[in-house]
């Protein structure tokens, strides 16, 4: 199985936190907080549509402006989601630079800010000279009980997010794949059909919803042979296709251990297949973790391990420790495998 999901941390775990997710089988990316982001270079900073931040500590929004130098002079909407005054952050950081220049510029900048049970919304068009333009609140409604509520609904994925206390709100993320679409090769094979990127267009009509006797024409190369072939959706998912669970990312940084926050990422967290969360302190510090709001390596692990994740992984690590990331990881692993 192909997984439609592939992510990674963008810096070492001593660096900036942040992850970036690439979808499969359409050519866009998630980013998961702006912290330094160099290293991803400008052809996957440039694929990132939507980028969601935790809060708007240094470290984890510096790197805005490598994102909007990049997207300048594209024609393309940058979508961003965070905290209350992310807006305001937004809006200073723009006003940082001179834009007397960029009026033919077809960029324009979303920005999403979830307040208690709103959503306030604003843009800035490049052709404005980027100018605050607000949009008109909406409400914002907790999915359940548990405080956690959707952000973004495509047809491929959820976004979903819950404030932690950080004695500022920092947002914890989850990105949870509707359902997961398996290609039968060897039935492809043996009804003479090659694979290719034929496929790609195959699973965007299933994830928009088209129905079962849509029908539609695709190009397909066999050893530099073209042909055009007409399908019925319904019959190509009966033969070939299998509908799965779909992949869950979980992302968490900056958050105190209490009870609070605890209960809500382990809802948050529940069955994911990769946990991606902070683990700056050992917990020999626990107290100083405390006093930071913080998480220790042990907590993270405790925490994976109520969740019933799949994978761990810890990162933004204290430079205090630096030469010991592998004693942290190991706390985090011991904590999570019940060691
Ligand atoms: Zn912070
Ligand atoms: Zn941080």
């Amino acid at each position: 199985m192909t997984p439609s999901f592939s992510s990674y941390l963008i810096n070492d775990v001593f660096g900036d936190p942040g992850v970036y997710v690439e979808v499969r089988w359409s050519k866009r990316a998630l980013l998961f907080d702006l912290g330094h982001n160099d290293a991803l270079g400008p052809t996957r900073l440039l694929r990132a549509t939507d980028i969601f931040i935790s809060h708007t500590h240094m470290d984890h929004f510096i790197g805005f402006d490598a994102v909007l130098r990049v997207a300048l002079g594209r024609g393309k909407i940058l979508r961003l989601y965070g905290p209350p005054g992310l807006i305001d952050n937004v809006q200073g950081k723009l006003r940082g630079y001179t834009w007397n220049l960029v009026d033919g510029y077809p960029l324009s900048i979303d920005v999403r800010e979830f307040r208690r049970g709103e959503l306030h919304g604003a843009s800035f068009h490049a052709s404005a000279g980027f100018q605050l333009c607000r949009h008109p609140p909406s409400p914002l409604a907790a999915d359940d009980t548990s405080d956690i509520f959707s952000v973004l609904t495509d047809p491929m994925f959820t976004v979903r997010a819950v404030a932690l206390n950080h004695r500022v709100p920092s947002f914890a993320y989850s990105l949870e794949e509707q359902f997961h679409i398996n290609v039968n090769k060897q039935k492809l094979h043996e009804a003479g059909l090659p694979v290719g990127a034929w496929l790609k267009d195959v699973k965007q009509h299933i994830w928009r919803g088209r129905p079962d006797d849509f029908r539609f024409t695709a190009t397909l190369y066999d050893e530099h042979r073209r042909e055009e072939r007409d399908f019925v959706l319904g019959e190509l998912k009966a033969r070939f296709l299998t509908i799965s669970r779909g992949q869950k990312i979980v992302y968490v940084v900056d958050a105190r251990y209490d009870d609070e926050n605890e209960a809500k990422i382990v809802s948050l967290a529940k069955g994911a297949d990769v946990f991606y969360c902070e683990s700056p302190y050992l917990e020999a510090d626990a107290e100083k973790a405390r006093d930071r709001y913080h998480l220790t390596a042990r907590q993270a692990g405790l925490m994976a391990r109520k969740a019933g994740v799949r994978d761990l992984v810890v990162f933004h690590f204290s430079p205090r420790y630096t030469g010991q990331g592998d004693a942290l990881e190991r706390e985090a692993l011991d904590a999570f495998r019940g060691g």
